[in-house]
């Protein structure tokens, strides 16, 4: 009780960064989608198509932002949808 201070991590924009890829990872394995690494970042199955190869492409960016880029050009929105997750996921 002698201090009302919370003690926080020192990873600070990292730690913030790797909550919404291990997020995003985490909903794609949940959805079947297989993540694997590839060059500029991970590499899946598209949940917003019928995908039978690796279509979607997760990046990362430097700044941390997650980036979706479906080869069929699927529209990010309903990638989330598919996903259950929020815009907002891809930034915190
Ligand atoms: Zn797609």
């Amino acid at each position: 009780m002698g201090s009302d201070r919370v003690e926080m991590p020192s990873t600070g924009t990292l730690g913030a960064v790797a909550a919404s890829v291990s997020r995003v990872l985490d909903s794609l394995s949940a959805h079947d989608c297989t993540p694997e690494t590839c060059d500029t970042g991970y590499a899946a199955r598209c949940p917003a198509h019928a995908d039978d190869g690796l279509s979607l492409i997760v990046d990362i960016t430097a700044s941390g932002l997650v980036r979706f880029r479906c080869r069929q050009r699927c529209r990010v929105h309903v990638i989330l949808a598919r996903l259950r997750l929020e815009f907002e996921d891809l930034f915190r």
